[in-house]
This record gives C-alpha cells, structure tokens and sequence, in this order.
C-alpha cells in the first residue's frame, strides 16, 4: 500500500492551502474531502475581504484553489475519513478504503449549529434553511428571516434583501458580532429590519414554514416568513478529533506550528483554538500545518 507523506483531511481552504504547500516541499500528497472541494466558502455568495480577489463568489474562489491543489499534483480522494489512528504510520480509514500516511492535517472545518427549538427539524428543507446562497431563490418575493449575528448571518441577510420583499435578521444580542462595514450595509437596506435581543422560541408552519416565534425579554411575538435561515455559526464535529485535545468549546488545541497533541498529526482551518475564523486564516493555519508536516515526515 502506498504510504503518503502527508494526508490532508478536508478540502476547505486551510486543506486545500497545506495540499498546496505540501506538494510544493516536494512530498506526496492525498487530500480527502467527504462532499465537494471548498468547504464552507461555496457558500459565500460573495467574498470581499480575500486578498487580490475583492468581489469574488465563494463557489470561484474555491474552484480557482482547486485548480491550484490539482496542478501542484496531490492525489483528491473524493471520500469521508472515518477514523484515524496514529503510533507509526497513520491509518485512514474511509467507508470503502483505508489508506497510510506519515504525517496527518486534520482541516475539517466546523458543522453548522442547530438552534434545537420546536418546528426546527420538522420543517428542515420545508422553509428551513443554513444556506442562503443554494435556496435564496425559492424565496424571490417573499419574507424571510435570518437568525445570527455574525459575519456569516448578515452577509445571508444581505444576500437575501436582493432576492426577497423583505428579511427580518433575528439576533439574540444587542449588537452584532460581525464586521462594522457590513453590520453598517445592512442598516442601510431598506427592506431589512433588525429584530436585537430577541431569541426565536419555535419555527411554525403545517407542511412549510408560515413564522418564528421571538421572545424579547419575556414578551413573544410572532414574525410571519416563508423562510427562516439559520446561521449561528459552528462547531468542529467531534468523532474524527475524538483523540486529540481539545479546548472546552470542542475546538483542537494547537502549537504555533500547528501540531496537536497526536504525534504527526497537525490541524488547521475554523477547527482549531483559535480568535478569528475567515478563509485567509484558515490558509494561514494550512501553510503553517503543511510545512511543519513536511518537515517532520
Ligand atoms: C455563508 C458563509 C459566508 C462566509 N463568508 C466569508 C467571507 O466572505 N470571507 C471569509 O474570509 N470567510 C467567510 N466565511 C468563513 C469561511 O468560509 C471559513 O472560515 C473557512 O471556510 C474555513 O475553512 P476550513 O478549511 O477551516 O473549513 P471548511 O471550509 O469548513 O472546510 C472543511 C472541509 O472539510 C470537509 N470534511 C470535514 N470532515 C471530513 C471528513 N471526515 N472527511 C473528509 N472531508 C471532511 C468538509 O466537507 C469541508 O469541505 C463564510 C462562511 C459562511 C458559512
């Protein structure tokens, strides 16, 4: 069986960057990816804050990078890895495979959090939404609301405000955690209103959504929409990363040069410890990982 030298896990920008760096230190490379190359990104209707791409969709930013990890010549296995064991050389294990690698970068992004409230689940897929980009145009004309206060919540909000009659964006806070520039775009839509400090109680609707329930400080009150989409961010699915510590909020702990506490086993991307979760950190964090890889193969 062929032993990598590096295997990356995730196809996200931050595995996608240490595939690129990794076969550029000459090593051999197999990049894993359970879906599709891009990760989170594609879903980014628009991207303005990448470096030399200031206006670019997340769906061509991603396919640009992909082309990139194929010229720079790593093997895409386009398959979930499962499990992972280490001592030796590492053991990937995928549901028709199982491969070996020297060295292991675990990039596998975040999983969208759930609100966990009454109607959330029943109307998944039926009014209920985490992407605004793939279902914004079944929307066309209608009322939406987006739930969440960060960067990923107000670019959907303003997304949508071009598509919908009207969008109302839910947020538990009294203030948005998102950049000011776009928290600032999006009091300047006319066809979105704020709903601050309110928390949605229950998602309701028969066979399609018809409103989300909100309760600001004790008093509910009732939003009639056709859509709701959440995006109260993520958190890093936790079986694959079962071994390697972890901060109290799930996320892997790493060393300034990436390295979890597996030998050879490095991490990069929105899943590890860290402040600021954005494409060109997780680049950042996929350079770093894929060279501390090659030089400890
Ligand atoms: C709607 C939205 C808009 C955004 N807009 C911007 C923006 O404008 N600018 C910006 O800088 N950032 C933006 N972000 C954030 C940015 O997309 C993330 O910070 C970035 O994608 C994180 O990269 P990553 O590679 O760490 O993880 P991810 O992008 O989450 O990629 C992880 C990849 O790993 C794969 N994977 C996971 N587990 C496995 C497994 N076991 N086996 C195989 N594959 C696996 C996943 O399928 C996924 O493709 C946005 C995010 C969202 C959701």
């Amino acid at each position: 069986m062929k032993i990598y030298d590096v295997a990356v896990i995730g196809a996200g920008p931050a595995g996608m960057t240490a595939a690129i760096y990794a076969c550029r230190a000459g090593k051999s490379v197999a990049l894993f990816e359970k879906n599709f190359p891009g990760g989170q990104m594609v879903n980014a209707h628009i991207i303005d804050n990448y470096p030399a791409e200031d206006c670019i969709s997340g769906f061509d930013l991603a396919q640009k990078m992909f082309e990139q990890v194929a010229a720079a010549g790593a093997d895409f296995i386009n398959e979930e890895v499962t499990a992972i064991t280490s001592g030796g050389d590492i053991t990937l294990t995928t549901p028709s495979n199982s491969y070996r690698a020297k060295t292991a970068v675990l990039a596998t992004g975040t999983e969208r959090l759930r609100l966990g409230i009454s109607g959330e689940d029943r109307l998944d897929g039926r009014g209920v939404s985490w992407c605004a980009t793939c279902d914004g145009a079944f929307y066309r004309g209608k009322d939406v609301a987006v739930i969440g206060g960060g960067n990923s919540a107000v670019s959907e909000a303003l997304y949508l405000s071009a598509i919908c009659k009207s969008v109302h964006i839910i947020h538990r806070r009294d203030s948005y955690r998102a950049e000011v520039s776009l928290a600032e775009k999006l009091r300047a839509t006319k066809n979105i209103t704020e709903h601050l400090e309110c928390v949605p109680v229950e998602i309701t609707g028969e066979d399609k959504v018809s409103g989300v329930i909100l309760d600001k400080k004790g008093e509910k009150f009732t939003l009639a929409v056709d859509g709701v989409f959440v995006a109260i961010g993520g958190r890093p699915e936790q079986k694959l990363i079962a071994g390697v510590e972890k901060d109290g909020a799930g996320y892997i702990k790493t060393d300034n040069e990436m390295r979890t506490s597996l030998p050879c086993v490095f991490a990069a991307g929105d899943n590890i410890s860290k402040q600021v979760r954005q494409i060109v950190t997780a680049c950042s964090d996929g350079a770093i990982a894929a060279l501390s890889a090659a030089s400890s193969d």
